[in-house]
């Protein structure tokens, strides 16, 4: 296979970018779905807000250097990368935050409706997020699995809130038609775009979706905790009401004023300062990949994991997919569930193809199509065969589990 690999890298139209990240020699970098590769443009970027925009400019730079605009300009940035206009997204906080500012939000604009319908199974933070509202009495957890969704629409939900493509499996929803289902039930729909963004074409405003947030850090490439993005329609953007009601959410937070004035455009979903060295190296990835461009990624996507596939096929290696066969149906993965998942896994990395493990039984492969060539599918698809084969994964010290994975 590595033959046919280096025909499919030779013909690749993205393969010249994998030169703009900084990869580390001998690995396979499997987890860029967890926590994407430094861009190599990103520690320049770094250095000089650094050196010059902090170390020179002092607090100058929030003129100067547009430091206050920076969450709006990024998250403009990222508006076409998700379907969205620029006035409709903002660089801020983390997911969980942004889900909290959201929800409430929701919940806000649909008086005498207090549930909001997830399904089990969801990335742990957002239903987690769901439950501190329920605590103090704001909102009501209903969890329903996906078969079981639209008959939990009723006139009770305020919110659907789920994940467009599912962290463990890569299963993906379809957005159009539970959007237009909530909808009519009379709900809103807030979208988990964490695991599409940067890899999946999704489009916010075709399906009409009326919130979203997503992550910086993963196929954006911002970096370790970079700031998530958050998403509100439009037409709700003179009806948002966010709890989080700190100065930088202000209309203007320089007048220092007693009275909290929200901010009339998506900047009110801001709460505090905004991190502008987490915006810096989100703004060089996010840069990066809308360069490439949402079309080219997918399609390179798709052509990976179908290829690594038929890797593991010609090693004749039967594995039990639980992500969906159709690549159409999923997000940049691919997930097998085996029992002895975890040391796999470990004897994976120690091999230098570092993919991740998700509790209790999933081995999870991410393919972020941007820096990964086709050569590295048949060198993972060959490692994994000679870990199941020779048994590898059965020495002690892929066996002892860490607390962190
Ligand atoms: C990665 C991820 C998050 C991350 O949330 P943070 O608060 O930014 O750490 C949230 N939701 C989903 C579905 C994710 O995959």
């Amino acid at each position: 296979m590595i033959d046919r690999a280096r025909e499919l890298d030779a013909a690749d139209p993205l393969a010249n970018y994998r030169e703009r990240f900084i990869l580390p020699d001998g690995v396979v970098y499997l987890d860029g779905n967890s926590l994407g590769c430094l861009p190599a443009a990103t520690p320049p970027a770094m250095a000089r807000v650094v050196e010059q925009e902090w170390g020179e400019g002092l607090i100058r730079s929030w003129n100067d250097a547009d430091w206050f605009e920076m969450g709006a300009r990024v998250g403009g940035k990222i508006a076409p990368l998700i379907g969205a206009q620029p006035h409709e997204v903002i660089a801020t906080d983390t997911v969980s935050v942004n889900l909290f500012k959201l929800i409430s939000a929701a919940l806000q604009m649909r008086p005498g409706r207090k549930v909001i319908l997830s399904e089990p199974g969801n990335f742990p933070t957002d239903i987690y997020m769901i439950d501190g509202l329920e605590r103090q009495g704001l909102a009501t957890q209903r969890l329903a699995p996906r078969d079981r969704l639209l008959d939990a629409l009723d006139e009770d939900v305020a919110l659907l809130m789920l994940t467009h493509a599912h962290y463990k499996t890569g299963e993906l929803f379809d957005m159009a038609a539970l959007t237009s289902a909530a909808h009519e039930a009379g709900a809103l729909v807030l979208w988990d775009l964490s695991h599409s963004t940067g890899a999946l074409p999704v489009d916010l405003d075709a399906v009409g979706a009326d919130f979203a947030t997503g992550c910086g850090y993963k196929y954006l490439c911002g970096g370790p905790g970079a700031p998530a993005f958050a998403f509100v329609a439009e037409r709700h953007l003179a009806d948002l009401s966010q709890p989080l009601t700190g100065w930088f959410g202000h209309a203007r937070p320089f007048a220092f004023a007693d009275a909290y004035e929200p901010a009339p455009g998506i900047e009110q979903l801001q709460c505090g300062t905004s991190p502008i060295l987490g915006l810096t190296a989100l703004e060089v990835g996010v840069e990066l990949i809308a360069e490439i461009g949402v079309a080219r990624l997918h399609a390179k996507s798709q052509a990976l994991s179908e290829f690594f596939l038929d890797c593991v096929d010609a090693h004749g290696l039967e594995l039990d997919l639980v992500s969906p066969p159709d690549s159409a149906r999923r997000g940049s993965q691919l997930s097998f569930r085996h029992r002895e998942a975890y040391a796999i896994c470990q004897a994976l990395i120690a091999r230098g193809v570092i993919g991740d493990f998700r509790d209790p039984d999933i081995l999870r492969l991410g393919f972020a199509p941007a820096y990964l060539r086709f050569e590295d599918m048949a060198e993972a698809a060959r490692h994994l065969a000679e870990v199941l084969e020779g048994e590898e994964w059965q020495r002690d010290e892929f066996n002892q589990r860490a607390t962190v994975t």
